[in-house]
């Protein structure tokens, strides 16, 4: 009797973020995230109006053109413009849905930084996000665990595992800590560069450096 191999579930990562602009400190830890859980695809998800935010600085379509502009000169990046496409405020827990409906067998990783994390439970639905994927949370070496741990609420805390042989038993619902290379880079930072008239271009890829002088934005 003949027994089907079953295939390992696909794996996507995904970053979703204000990208205004999007910079190394976006790219760069993500990329090594996503090379350390092993994942085939990496998906940038620009928000149209974030929630969290008043506004933006750069127009959807100007976002969406520097998001796009990472993406063709590295192949393992997508840019998804789902939530660009959306007249409504962009929700995680909506994308989300949608992703898991277009690939049912696929596992989801959410990646975000330590910050996003500490406001996580203001997120809209967040405890559904959590029954769609899991999260990886960028650190930063040497942050001692604990500290970030007596930050977290309770039912974030006891989410946390430590070991990516412990995540694989997890479809969704666990929070996993991830030591990236530490960048400080901010968007707030390379605007405010921009509008000091101060020296930016070592914060983003060249591309986008470019895109952003052509159109004279955040001045
Ligand atoms: P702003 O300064 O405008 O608030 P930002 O630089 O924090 O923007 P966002 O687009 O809001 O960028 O961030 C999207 C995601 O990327 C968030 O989860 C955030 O935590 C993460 N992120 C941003 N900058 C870094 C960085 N330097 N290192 C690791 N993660 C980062």
């Amino acid at each position: 009797m003949s027994t089907t191999k079953q295939s390992p579930p696909k794996l996507i990562a995904l970053l979703g973020g204000t990208f205004d602009p999007i910079h190394l400190g976006h790219i760069l830890p993500a990329q090594e995230t996503a090379l350390w859980l092993g994942t085939e695809q990496l998906h940038l998800i620009p928000a149209h109006i974030p929630p969290h935010k008043s506004g933006t600085h750069a127009n959807a379509k100007q976002r969406a053109d520097m998001v796009a502009l990472v993406c063709d000169n590295h192949k393992d990046l997508q840019l998804d413009k789902r939530e660009l496409n959306r007249d409504s405020a962009s929700y995680t827990v909506d994308s989300l849905r949608e992703i898991k409906a277009e690939q049912p067998g696929a596992d989801l990783y959410f990646i975000m930084g330590m910050d996003s994390l500490l406001t996580f439970t203001q997120w809209r639905s967040w405890q559904e996000i959590l029954t769609l994927c899991n999260l990886v949370v960028n650190i930063r070496p040497g942050y001692p665990h604990f500290e970030l741990e007596s930050a977290l609420v309770p039912e974030l805390k006891h989410r946390l595992i430590y070991s990516l042989a412990q995540l694989q038993f997890h479809q969704s619902g666990q929070i996993i800590l991830h030591e990236s290379t530490p960048l400080d880079i901010s968007s707030t930072l390379i605007r405010e560069k921009i509008k000091a008239n101060l020296a930016y271009a070592q914060y983003l890829p060249q591309s986008v450096y470019h895109y952003i002088e052509q159109h004279r934005l955040y001045r």
